[in-house]
């Protein structure tokens, strides 16, 4: 166990409940007459007049935010095993280069003459994800995994309508991030289930009823969510392509085969690629991020803009095209992002990628066979980049996946997914991501296994736990009926 002591963290109205006169700032006295807000302000926007904001010191707030993110985990920590959202370490060097006054100083409104570095760098990424797909056109802008789906389902919509063939539906297979279906619905289009096989990957039977004039797209993750690689991903493509469909990739987790495999090869006609989950660039609560979309040959014309183009030795911005979707958010994206995932492909380098995906799918086989004697495996398919188990055998003492989690707490780990893709019942979906030492990854599963014995020696410790954290089990039913999120000067002192 690997905690040190805790003390519970009050919140910032309870740090001091006397409510002594205190303050962090040091203002000169006034010296205009004060103004009654109600002269300047319309009634209705005058608050009371007291609104209850703390009292506390300078150091007061430094200490208690400091001691709020001790409370925290994070990828600088340890280990931080959640399946599918791949959560990597970020080098110090990509930190570097983003502070780069040349890049973190320019503003998108300066003219291109004055920004041609960043632009080239810009162009620079786009030739790199080009070649790590094989696919031939890219866009940058995407602020996230989730909104370059979107970009690419629009891009799809528009080539069937400049065809003139609008469809309706887009296939999404049972085992999907959620994310998909409601990529479809936003795009317009209704998302229709298709079932998995029995080893995890798309039911080609299935498909080949469903494949009609109706479909605009499927959405398939590579590998897939269950972390299996769909094996006939080129027959798929082809039945979808004869019926003048669209392959939609999902490459969040191209972690797991960048360097090993190109879907430009596989048929892909757009791809999204999770900056944050593959090329090291923070997580970012949806952004700032940055999920660029790699097209095929068909969806080039419909590349949102602005577009960086090159000629010569100059790079310019392309504002206007009629057949572009158009802009899919301000300018070029979410710059500094794109700094720090070119910084990390550049120092991995060819060899380097090759071997940061062999190294994901390397750990994930690590905990695949230190833990399968522990842990059922619904499906038994070999694992790329992340391992899906169930608690069906803890399941007979009463603890489940939750249980886990929370008991995994005590042993100082982030717990993995949970309870996803929904196709597996009582998941935990591990990804112990390339990033680490493989001692962290043994120690993950040390704890792991000693879980699964406390499960049948002693059930009630694991049903019970976290017992070593600051705070306990939290009553989960009463945290979604009864949220409260926001501190009211009537709970002062309750
Ligand atoms: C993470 C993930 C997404 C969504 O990406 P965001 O950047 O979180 O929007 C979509 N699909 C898969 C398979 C993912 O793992």
């Amino acid at each position: 166990m690997r905690h040190r002591a805790i003390r519970p963290e009050p919140l910032f109205f309870e740090l001091n409940p006397r409510r002594v006169r205190r303050q962090g700032y040091m203002l000169p006295t006034l010296d205009v007459p004060p103004v009654e807000p109600a002269r300047v302000l319309p009634a209705n926007l005058v608050r009371d007049p007291d609104p209850h904001f703390p009292d506390i010191g300078e150091m007061e707030v430094v200490q208690h935010f400091h001691r709020l993110s001790q409370l925290n985990y994070a990828v600088d920590e340890g280990l931080y095993p959640l399946g599918s959202c791949t959560m990597k370490y970020n080098p110090r060097i990509n930190e570097q280069t983003a502070r780069l006054p040349g890049f973190a100083s320019i503003h998108p409104l300066q003219p291109v003459a004055q920004i041609q570095g960043a632009l080239r760098l810009i162009w620079e990424l786009e030739e790199a994800l080009k070649t790590i797909t094989g696919m031939p056109g890219v866009t940058l802008q995407p602020a996230a995994g989730a909104h370059g789906e979107l970009t690419g389902i629009l891009m799809i919509r528009k080539a069937l309508s400049t065809r003139g063939d609008p469809r309706e539906v887009v296939l999404v297979p049972d085992s999907a991030h959620g994310t998909n279906p409601a990529t479809a619905s936003f795009a317009g289009y209704r998302a229709v289930e298709i079932a998995s096989a029995d080893d995890g990957t798309i039911d080609l039977g299935a498909l080949e009823k469903m494949m009609d004039d109706t479909v605009a797209a499927i959405m398939l993750t590579v590998p897939n969510t269950l972390g299996v690689f769909e094996h006939r991903i080129v027959e798929i493509s082809k039945i979808v392509h004869d019926r003048g469909g669209f392959i939609y990739l999902d490459g969040a987790n191209l972690n797991a085969f960048a360097g090993r495999a190109l879907p430009g090869l596989m048929g892909a006609d757009a791809m999204h690629i999770n900056l944050h989950k593959t090329f090291s660039t923070p997580h970012g609560g949806g952004g700032p991020g940055a999920g660029p979309v790699t097209v095929s040959e068909a969806l080039l014309p419909h590349l949102p803009v602005p577009r960086v183009v090159r000629t010569g030795d100059d790079y310019e911005l392309l504002w206007e095209d009629p057949e572009s979707i158009g802009p899919m958010r301000g300018f070029y994206g979410n710059f500094l992002i794109l700094v720090r995932a070119l910084t990390y492909i550049r120092s991995l380098g060819a060899e380097g990628l090759r071997t940061m995906s062999d190294v994901a799918v390397l750990y994930a086989n690590l905990v695949r066979h230190r833990l399968s004697g522990a842990y059922h495996l619904k499906y038994d398919a070999p694992s790329m980049h992340e391992v899906v188990f169930d608690d069906s055998r803890q399941a007979r003492h009463e603890v489940h996946n939750t249980d886990i989690a929370k008991r995994l707490l005590d042993y100082g780990f982030h717990p993995p997914t949970m309870s996803f893709p929904l196709i597996v019942h009582g998941a935990l979906m591990i990804e112990p991501a390339e990033s680490v030492a493989p001692e962290e990854v043994e120690a993950f599963c040390d704890a792991m296994l000693a879980i699964a014995k406390e499960a049948e020696e002693n059930p009630e410790l694991v049903k019970t736990a976290p017992h070593d954290t600051p705070v306990g089990r939290v009553d989960e039913v009463r945290a979604a009926r009864d949220l409260k999120v926001r501190w009211m000067p009537e709970d002062d002192g309750a």
